[in-house]
């Protein structure tokens, strides 16, 4: 007799990641870890639309390699390059239509910020991401963020970690330290790419 073997649980942590911190990696463990998820996908947005015009966004290549040396060999994380590989606006729809066709088995957890919560109703055919995958709020203590237009979500509790990329590329710009901040790999990454100066 064929078992069938369940599918993954893969949690899917996107961002510009511009510069990647210690807030970004402490909610993607604290996701996996609290949906046993067997996997959280950091994905680096190729092009952020909505971020576009506001700011000037660091190449996705050095964006990337900051998340890589970032997450290095932690367990249970990983980072997907998918949507740098794909032409155009990084739209969540079509990063969970092609991980699903890659794995048609897996059960896909979408898993947001208090902001990105918040914006979810201006998300590209938001509508199909709920359909597509669960929806976590990785939520600072306090009460619950809902997501935007969607009735149906999961709270994660995390830490409250008053950091934000703006605030390491202010320290950065004005010579202050980062220490503790980026992860040690991230940092050097940025030192050597000359970023955020
Ligand atoms: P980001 O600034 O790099 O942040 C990535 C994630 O980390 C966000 O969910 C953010 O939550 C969270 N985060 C940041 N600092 C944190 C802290 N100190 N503690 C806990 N969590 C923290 O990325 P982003 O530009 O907001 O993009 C988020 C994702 O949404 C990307 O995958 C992007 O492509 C996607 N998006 C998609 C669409 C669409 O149309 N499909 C539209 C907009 C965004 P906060 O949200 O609270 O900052």
């Amino acid at each position: 007799m064929v078992r069938h073997r369940p599918g993954r649980r893969i949690g899917i942590f996107g961002g510009t990641f511009d510069p990647p911190h210690i807030g970004h990696l402490v909610a993607a463990v604290d996701a996996q870890q609290a949906l046993a998820l067997d996997v959280v996908l950091l994905v680096v947005a190729g092009e952020p639309w909505q971020k576009a015009g506001t700011r000037e966004i660091s190449a996705a290549e050095d964006r990337l390699a900051m998340v890589r040396a970032a997450v290095a060999d932690t367990p249970g994380l990983e980072v997907s390059a998918i949507e740098m590989e794909r032409p155009g606006p990084s739209y969540t729809a079509d990063t969970l239509v092609a991980l699903l066709a890659a794995e048609p088995d897996a059960e896909l957890f979408l898993i947001l910020g208090n902001d990105a919560a918040a914006g979810f109703e201006s998300w590209e055919r938001h509508e199909e991401v709920a359909s597509l995958a669960a929806l976590v709020v990785v939520d600072r203590p306090g009460s619950p963020t809902p997501v935007d237009g969607v009735r149906r979500w999961t709270r994660v509790e995390t830490l409250e970690l008053e950091i934000s990329s703006t605030e390491i590329r202010e320290r950065v710009a004005s010579g202050r330290s980062i220490r503790y901040l980026v992860p040690p790999g991230a940092a050097a990454v940025l030192r050597e790419r000359d970023l955020y100066r």
